[in-house]
């Protein structure tokens, strides 16, 4: 690209197979917005030609030959937009594929949207010749008015300075909040048509992003109006129809139109999706999704946390970046799940599953964040990282106040009571892992008498027989073999799991503590059997066991639709 007359041509690649680049921080040479910085990026649409000047750059704070390498600044990106058939409603996902465009650009990493933004410029492309955000500016604008030939002008406002970022970012707010109150009063019964997305498809190539008017893009960029306009000025564009089909699960929010899309767009890899649940067939996560949910089946409720949060710790001990991890990656992943921020808004929120009843816990910053999505009898209920830091804290705060989950959830929409509380659970747990302690000690003292028997029946036969000594030997250990292997592989072992009130057909993620001290009796009993019939004596006190090379095997169950059918692999 040229940098126009009498510029320098524009120094580095720019190419559509450097979308998903990571400059990682021993590359960087400065980070713009992102974790330590704000930052935000913004496009208006004007009405009148002539309050665009069409190609301007404007850089207002320090450029890039003004900036420590290593550090951290603040970053802003405003574009206007002049055309003819440019309306308001395409503001923003024309704000969006500016992480698309500029992806492209070799050595420069453009990550989330709106005031979440993160960028990386690497230090190879300041080598390679990039001195200026404004290069990095008109670049953004050729590729904007080259792939939308609807934008007629287009100019570019870059700000690092920072006390004006942090001026300008709460008129940038106030733009993202009226457009998503704009998307409230409308409902996925009262249209025909969902919209896809597939921008994130070039690194989440399964993913399927469903619009409606009840469920925002998942990077939070895009709702139901916002993909429309879209579709309409760019047919071939990322976003597209979904015609609805007939609705078959209106509480879950699956569609036939829906379902062909999953398997459309994910080449097969799915080809089912419900809109509104947590727990069964739940939409796919790219990686972009503002905030993550996942399953805390302790409690058998649901915890979420948003990308940027103050707090670094969940109940579960897991960071943001590691949830997100389990999430991401364009998959269908029962038991988490990412969504835009103002999903929390709608009226379908995991409706399947419970909505807000079954939140227990959120960060304080996200919950002050949309308090007034919460309703109010819940608001009290849902802890954050002041009330519990673990599972047993936050056990205690749900149990004080007295939250749906203990005594199981009534899901709101249709009175149906969908779990069954952790009460009842939990003593049926205690109940059975006392039973299952006594059965345990029961097989061990078994054990031993079986094999003192058979000792005093081989003792026998070799009085009466010279040659019985070598059967008595034989069966003695055939004898003692097969008991040992019938206390082993019958071991009344205490074990939990935390399972779930509703599963579904697919993979489950169940945290399962087995008790291995009730394995020690067993073992006991072994060693004594053998340490006698060596003639060694064995202390009366308690024996010191040591697992050596012993193995743990970890394998996993899968439910299948067809219903009864389990399957186990080891
Ligand atoms: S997260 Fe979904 S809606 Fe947002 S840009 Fe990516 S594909 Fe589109």
């Amino acid at each position: 690209m040229s940098g126009g007359e009498g510029e320098e041509p524009f120094p580095l690649d720019i190419n559509p197979m450097y979308e998903g680049e990571r400059v990682r921080k021993e590359q960087m040479f400065v980070e713009l917005g992102g974790p330590k910085k704000p930052g935000f990026e913004l496009v208006i649409c004007e009405e009148e030609p002539e309050n665009v000047s069409d190609g301007k750059v404007t850089l207002i704070g320090p450029d890039l030959s003004e900036m420590q390498e290593g550090e951290s600044y603040a970053y802003a990106m405003i574009y206007k937009v002049y055309g003819k058939e440019v309306e308001k409603d395409l503001e923003a996902v024309l704000e969006r594929r500016n992480h698309e465009f500029q992806s492209y650009i070799q050595g420069y990493m453009h990550l989330n949207q709106r005031a979440d933004i993160w960028v990386r410029i690497s230090k190879d492309a300041i080598r390679k010749g990039l001195k200026s955000l404004k290069q990095i500016a008109k670049a953004t604008v050729m590729l904007y008015k080259s792939e939308l030939p609807f934008i007629e002008k287009m100019e570019a406002i870059y700000i690092t300075d920072e006390d004006e970022v942090l001026r300008r970012i709460k008129e940038a707010e106030a733009v993202y909040k009226a457009r998503d109150e704009k998307a409230r009063g409308l409902h996925d019964e009262d249209v025909d048509e969902f919209y896809q997305c597939t921008l994130c498809q070039s690194f989440a190539p399964t993913n399927v992003c469903v619009i409606t008017p009840d469920r925002v893009a998942l990077c939070g960029a895009m709702t139901w109006f916002d993909a429309r306009a879209s579709a309409r000025i760019d047919p071939e564009g990322p976003n597209a129809p979904i015609p609805k089909g007939e609705c078959i699960d209106p509480i879950g929010g699956e569609y036939t139109g829906v379902n062909e899309a999953a398997v459309r767009l994910s080449g097969g890899a799915y080809n089912s999706i419900k809109l509104h649940s947590f727990f069964e067939k739940p939409h796919t996560s790219c990686g972009c999704f503002e905030v993550a949910g996942f399953y805390i089946p302790e409690v058998d409720g649901i915890g979420w946390i948003h990308r940027g949060s103050k707090v670094t710790e969940t109940p579960i001990g897991l960071p943001f970046s590691t949830i997100a991890a389990s999430v991401g990656g364009g998959r269908q992943v029962e038991g988490f799940l990412g969504i835009g921020i103002q999903y929390f808004y709608s009226e379908k929120f995991i409706q399947a599953d419970g909505g807000w009843r079954r939140v227990v816990w959120m960060p304080s910053d996200l919950k002050e964040k949309i308090i007034d999505a919460i309703p109010e009898e819940m608001r009290d209920k849902i802890a954050t990282e002041k009330e519990a830091r673990n599972i047993e804290e936050l056990k205690e705060f749900l149990r004080k106040v007295n939250h749906p989950v203990v005594k199981g959830v009534i899901r709101p929409v249709d009175g149906v009571k969908i779990t069954e509380g952790w009460g009842e659970v939990a003593e049926e747990a205690a109940v059975e892992a006392a039973a299952e302690e006594v059965a345990a000690k029961e097989v061990a003292e078994e054990a031993v008498k079986g094999a003192v028997a058979t000792e005093k029946r081989a003792e026998e036969a070799a009085v009466s027989s010279a040659t019985a000594e070598g059967a008595a030997e034989r069966a003695e250990a055939v004898g003692g073999e097969a008991r040992a292997a019938e206390a082993l592989a019958k071991p009344a072992v205490p074990v939990t799991a935390a399972v779930p009130a509703s599963v579904s057909a697919g993979t489950l993620m169940i945290p399962i503590t087995v008790d291995i001290s009730a394995l020690l009796p067993v073992l006991e009993a072994l060693v004594r059997r053998v340490a006698e019939s060596e003639g060694s004596a064995v202390g009366g006190g308690g024996l010191k066991i040591t697992f050596k090379d012993a193995e743990i095997r970890v394998g996993k169950v899968i439910l299948k639709k067809s219903g009864r059918e389990k399957k186990e692999s080891g």
